[in-house]
């Protein structure tokens, strides 16, 4: 197998992935969005709400609020050794928040939730949580746990994770008038004309959608769109709790430790039969 980073920022990375089959790549599209953990909000403790909203709505949004992840430090609470359902300091996390509108009617911010640990923060401090009018005020303690996209969409550290096959365009010129309809219908802008030649100028943003195939006048068409069969391009979008390589590495070790387990299961039936 091959992989070639095709972009990569803080928050992306699409990946070119060759010599794979469908099996593989979306058994990894499936561990990124259920398995890889990160760290959400699970359990609010209010002790003043004078707001409009109510608690669970006040819970419900926190919930939702990505947070930096820190996996080396912290335990998934069910592999964690103190068995609490309070938690402990290696799997929970503490947030506190203690927001008043004293002048008049003003958002609060995720900024303002002050963290036990200062690796373990909101993605952002702009994320609007609630509004307080003139004189409520809000009191809270919040508990963040590592937690699996499984359970629950708010531990997914992906607001993104898919994949396409690999795209392949032949334009044949011998049939080709370059009338240039395929060039006009195309949503992803992937096909140019030039010296009267259609080109590919952007094969990658191809979407497969052959609105270029249907639209082309001529009879069999002068386009074609295809794929290549073992080849894929996965595309991920972080959520901002952990980094899109990170995410990547840690879906790739989950993947073999089940493969392994699945190994290990096979050999057991197999002695047993024996
Ligand atoms: S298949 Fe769709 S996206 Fe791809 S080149 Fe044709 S019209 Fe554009
Ligand atoms: S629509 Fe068909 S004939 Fe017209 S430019 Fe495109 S490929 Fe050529
Ligand atoms: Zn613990």
């Amino acid at each position: 197998m091959e992989v070639k980073v095709l972009e990569k920022n803080d928050t992306n990375i699409r990946l070119l992935i060759r010599d794979a089959d469908v099996p593989f790549v979306n058994a990894l599209r499936r561990i990124v969005t259920s398995e890889v953990p990160s760290m959400a909000v699970e359990e609010v403790v209010v002790i003043e709400n004078s707001s409009v909203l109510q608690d669970e709505v006040i819970a419900h949004r926190l919930g939702l609020m990505p947070l930096k992840t820190d996996l080396k430090t912290y335990n998934l609470p069910e592999e964690c050794e103190c068995k609490s359902e309070f938690g402990c300091a290696q799997c929970r996390v503490t947030l506190t928040l203690d927001a008043e509108a004293k002048e008049g009617t003003r958002t609060v911010y995720s900024g303002e939730l002050v963290s036990e640990n200062p690796d373990v923060v909101p993605v952002s401090s702009k994320i609007p949580l609630m509004k307080l009018a003139k004189e409520q005020k809000l009191k809270l303690e919040a508990y963040a746990r590592l937690g699996k996209g499984k359970n629950h969409a708010k531990w997914q550290p992906v607001s993104m994770c898919a994949y396409k096959y690999y795209p392949k365009i032949t334009v044949v010129a011998k049939r080709c008038d370059a009338c240039g309809e395929c060039v006009e219908v195309c949503p992803r802008k992937v096909l140019t004309r030039t010296e009267n030649k259609i080109v590919v100028k952007d094969l990658l943003a191809c979407i497969l959608c052959q609105d270029c195939t249907n639209a082309c006048p001529q009879k069999p068409t002068a386009i074609e769109v295809g794929w290549e069969e073992n080849s894929f391009i996965f595309n991920l979008e972080s959520t901002g709790a952990l980094s899109p390589d990170k995410i990547m590495i840690e879906a790739v070790k989950i993947l073999e430790n089940q493969l392994k387990g699945l190994e290990g299961q096979i050999k057991v039936k197999k002695s047993e039969e024996n």
